[in-house]
């Protein structure tokens, strides 16, 4: 379904991809860990167009939704407006249509009685739950979220990986940049380790987290036992 070839990314002198190779099957999840500025968000960015790749290529089968750390929702509209602006504006789904699966989203949500208010006046894991209704709305092919509860305290991040438990049992492909190691052992189909730009170790999410062969897997997990 993804399919990466060869990436490669710098900003001026610093080298932040070197030379990353990747594909993602159909209904996969991979999730990606590695320490801070080993190049995961930066991966993404160039996966969804947000950053320009040096070289290399990226092909994917239909569209993707991207779920970042800090939600990123649109402050001056209701949570309903926010999930059906770019159903509507992109792709050009009339407005009936729009609203009738933004309802539905935020019912699977558990944000039925929320379609009103702004983001505001929601929890951050409220919040986070109406960004992934959001990106869900345009129906990806394919779901890239970059530490999507780093930015929530522990009660509210259980809300959300509960969430992505479900999308992953549905079968939604997924990309996620985490560093909950439980949660990718148990959710994920496969885990990456990155650092230094490089993905240094890849596989089963038990034996690359439980068992990993390189010192410097080992290493980076060491600090979340
Ligand atoms: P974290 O776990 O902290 O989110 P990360 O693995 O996501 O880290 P990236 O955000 O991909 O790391 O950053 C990789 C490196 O690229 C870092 O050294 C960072 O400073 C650098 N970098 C990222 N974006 C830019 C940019 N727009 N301009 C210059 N340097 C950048
Ligand atoms: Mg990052």
């Amino acid at each position: 379904l993804l399919e990466i070839e060869n990436l490669k990314k710098s900003f001026e002198d610093l080298d932040v991809l070197h030379d990353i190779s990747l594909g993602v099957e159909e209904g996969e999840v991979v999730a990606i860990i590695g320490p801070s500025g080993s190049g995961k968000s930066t991966l993404l960015r160039c996966c969804t167009g947000l950053e320009q790749a040096d070289s290399g290529t990226i092909h994917y089968e239909g569209s993707y939704g991207l779920v970042f750390q800090n939600f990123n929702l649109f402050p001056h509209y209701s949570v309903l407006k926010n999930i059906m602006d770019a159903p509507i504006s992109v792709q050009k789904q009339s407005k009936k249509e729009a609203e009738k699966e933004a309802r539905r989203l935020l019912e699977k949500m558990g944000l039925g009685d929320k379609a009103d208010v702004y983001p505001c006046q929601l929890s951050g894991g409220q919040q986070q739950r109406v960004a992934i209704a959001r990106a869900l709305a345009l129906k990806p092919s394919i779901l890239f979220f970059d530490e999507p509860t780093s930015a929530l305290d522990p009660e509210l991040t259980g809300e959300i990986l509960k969430v992505i438990r479900e999308l992953a049992e549905e079968k939604m492909t997924m990309v996620i940049v985490t560093h909950e190691m439980s949660f990718a052992r148990d959710v994920a189909d496969r885990v990456i380790f990155m650092d230094g730009g490089y993905i240094i170790e890849q596989g089963d999410p038990k034996e690359v987290i439980e068992h990993p062969k390189e010192e410097r897997t080992r290493q980076f997990l060491a600090r979340f036992m």
